[in-house]
């Protein structure tokens, strides 16, 4: 059930131009940024992100894929194993600052699992997290750099993301199981 409107197409296009923007300052331009989007709904945030930044400084940002299911009954039941499926990244990371791109940040599970999965392709120098909603509930140690909206929820509900690429409109709103 669609219950509140967070972010319509608009805002999540400026969300994610200001994104864009910290991400150049954060790290003094754009020399060896690699964007990483967590499937399915990271991907398509990460490509906005390197065509956003790449109209801003003229440069092409590479982009990976990391893919990572979760074994869980339901988004409100907290414990659950994510599991790497597949790793997409050209380039050789070594030395490279990874921005890894996700829609929602929750337990931090997800992104913990992600930084396994990085570390284990190579030695990065940094590694970056955006995320367009941080929903809260964290379990783990885990924070972003970039965060579109900061979305308090009760447990009970859940964020909706709908982007263009994959569904119908770009918005974003609070649901309830
Ligand atoms: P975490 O691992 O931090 O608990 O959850 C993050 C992962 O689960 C992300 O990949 C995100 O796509 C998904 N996720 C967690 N909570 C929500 C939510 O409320 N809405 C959506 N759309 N995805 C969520
Ligand atoms: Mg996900």
């Amino acid at each position: 059930i669609e219950k509140t409107v967070v972010m319509d197409g608009k805002a999540i296009e400026r969300a994610l131009t200001r994104i864009a923007h910290e991400i150049i300052e954060k790290n003094k331009g754009t020399k060896d940024v690699i964007i990483v989007g967590i499937r399915k709904r990271g991907v398509p945030l990460a490509e906005r992100l390197s065509s956003i930044i790449e109209n801003i400084e003229g440069v092409h940002i590479p982009i990976g894929v990391l893919d990572i299911t979760l074994y869980r009954d339901d988004l409100a039941h907290m414990s659950y194993q994510p599991l790497i499926q597949e790793t997409h990244i050209d380039e050789d990371i070594t030395n490279k600052t990874l921005v890894l791109v996700d829609d929602v940040l929750y337990t931090g599970r997800t992104i913990r699992a992600a930084l396994d999965a990085l570390i284990d392709l190579g030695r990065p120098k940094k590694i970056q997290l955006a995320v367009l909603i941080d929903r809260g509930h964290r379990e783990l140690p885990i924070r972003a750099d970039y965060v579109g909206k900061n979305v308090p929820t009760a447990t009970k509900e859940a964020i909706a993301v709908k982007l263009t690429d994959t569904d119908d409109c770009d918005k974003v709103f609070i649901g309830e199981y």
